[in-house]
């Protein structure tokens, strides 16, 4: 299997061709654009059949070995045995549950409607992103290993992905982690699950302003390009191929524990940001898996939904971005979406490449095919299935409260974003999952908010500001940021 830049002329793509280990540890393509295998992977009835008996670890090793074919399959398997245990996934529910990893829970079934909500939280940070990241901490260790090589991760985060990340990574031979978040911006949950890592890999930078400081301090040390070279810098945001894939197995799963034969179909409805999450039940559908609607669904922050009703794609400025209550999906551009336009536009890298530098200059493109437009592309969206919808701070209180209310669980901000779009695309005889994307315990002031209770803490998490916090506080200062690394590199 070979990978390819959304962005490669013909030319570059066959001089260049990068096998899954190449691409692993980086982020964009020297081009700018992103990667994606050549083709798609394609999954027979057969195999479907006999993946509804296998465990979570042995259905992520068999579609890992279809995108990872340069890793052995040997050490592919132990390394997806290791990470989805009942042990790594079992913080939410702690019941006979864990073992599924990511179990269905069906909230309706009504007049031939069924509405399933699949659990995608159950990770040591409670957040969807734990399901790719544990994957991405064992694939990086092994990697550098292989190499004798090591890894300093440099980001930033205002939440979930930073605390994602530390967990998958703590502990790991070769790899250190330098996270900075925007000092007393976070809430105090978020704030402990990160600080309380005692590991001595985790470096947590408190840094004094907001997050788009943060952002500004990596971008500046990230071009510095000799600094980066001798120092090993590396990302794991969201673009991350490896992380796409990883996302992928769910997707499967939870087809096949909703269905019991192959010509069945589910939809799924996706809590949407950065589009990287959706953008693995894309790839599953071009698998060949039988999937019928895939569903976008934003909060305030529209981007993808304005795209997918009228072929406008059009990126917030950060004043136009709002601070929700469903913040992990408060983005202004959707980072992964051009791995989905280039599939769209018939996987023309010159397009790709046009579209995305009409992003730069000129803030978005347009594919409706209206009179001086960029394209008529968005003719053909529904033909991958994809469908969207919007919801609101008030939605979100509504929902959340419906769903205590008439099924007796409490989900999150961004479920509840899924929850009411998915209840707006609903289909006879279709039976529609919702992706939980995180536990109500990390939002609780909504839910409060909606319920005048609070969300219930899982176990070993109930005390958790009460521990001990390791952490520097540093004012937004580049210099001294550097030098901070260099000291804890050692390089
Ligand atoms: C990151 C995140 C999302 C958005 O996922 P994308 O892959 O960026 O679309 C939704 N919900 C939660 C809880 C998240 O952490």
């Amino acid at each position: 299997m070979q990978y390819v830049s959304t962005r490669a002329t013909s030319a570059s793509a066959s001089r260049n061709p990068q096998q899954f280990s190449d691409i692993l540890l980086g982020g964009l393509a020297p081009d700018g654009g992103l990667y994606l295998p050549q083709e798609y992977p394609q999954v027979t009835g057969a195999e479907l059949d006999a993946w509804r008996r296998l465990s979570y670890a042995e259905l992520a090793y068999e579609i890992l070995r279809k995108f990872a074919t340069d890793i052995p399959d040997a050490d592919l398997k132990a390394l997806t045995a290791k990470t989805y245990t009942e042990q790594v996934y079992c913080n939410a529910r702690g019941d006979e549950s864990a073992a599924e990893i990511t179990p269905l829970r069906t909230l309706e079934q009504s007049a031939g409607k069924t509405l399933i909500l699949q659990a995608l939280s159950n990770g040591p940070t409670l957040a969807f992103k734990d399901m790719a990241m544990q994957l991405l901490g064992n694939l990086f260790e092994y990697a550098l290993a292989k190499n004798n090589d090591e890894l300093n991760i440099f980001g930033a985060t205002s939440g979930d992905t930073g605390s994602a990340a530390e967990y998958a990574m703590r502990g790991k031979r070769g790899i250190r982690v330098f996270m900075l978040s925007p000092h007393k911006k976070m809430s105090a949950f978020q704030t402990a699950q990160m600080f309380s890592l005692q590991d001595p890999n985790i470096f947590n930078i408190a840094v004094e302003g907001v997050f788009d400081d943060c952002q500004d301090m990596v971008k500046a040390v990230s071009n510095d390009l000799s600094f980066k070279a001798r120092h090993k810098i590396g990302t794991v945001n969201s673009i991350n191929w490896a992380r796409v894939v990883a996302q992928v197995v769910y997707y499967f799963r939870g087809y096949l524990k909703a269905t019991t034969s192959n010509d069945q179909k589910v939809s799924f409805t996706v809590p949407s940001g950065n589009f990287g999450n959706i953008c693995a039940g894309h790839i599953s559908r071009m698998m060949g898996l039988p999937i019928d609607k895939l569903v976008v669904a934003t909060n305030e922050n529209d981007v993808l939904d304005e795209f997918f009703r009228t072929g406008v794609y059009r990126v917030r400025k950060s004043a136009e971005t709002f601070h929700t209550s469903s913040p992990s999906m408060d983005i202004s551009k959707a980072s992964n979406f051009e791995r989905f336009v280039y599939d769209l536009v018939g996987r023309d890298a010159d397009r790709v490449h046009a579209l995305f530098r009409k992003v730069e200059t000129h803030g978005g493109f347009d594919l409706s095919g209206a009179p001086g437009s960029d394209g008529d592309e968005f003719r053909l969206v529904g033909q991958y299935g994809f469908q969207s919808g919007k919801s609101t701070h008030v939605d979100r209180l509504d929902t959340i409260r419906m769903v205590a209310d008439d099924y007796g669980i409490v989900i999150d901000t961004h479920t509840a974003d899924g929850i009411k779009v998915a209840r707006e695309h609903m289909a006879e005889g279709v039976p529609m999952i919702v992706l939980e994307t995180a536990l109500a315990a990390k939002f609780n002031e909504t839910i409060l908010e909606a319920i005048g209770t609070d969300a219930e803490r899982p176990a070993g998490f109930g005390s958790i500001e009460e521990l001990p916090q390791k952490f520097v506080v540093m004012p937004a200062d580049v210099a001294r940021m550097k030098a901070y690394i260099a000291e804890h590199t050692g390089l």
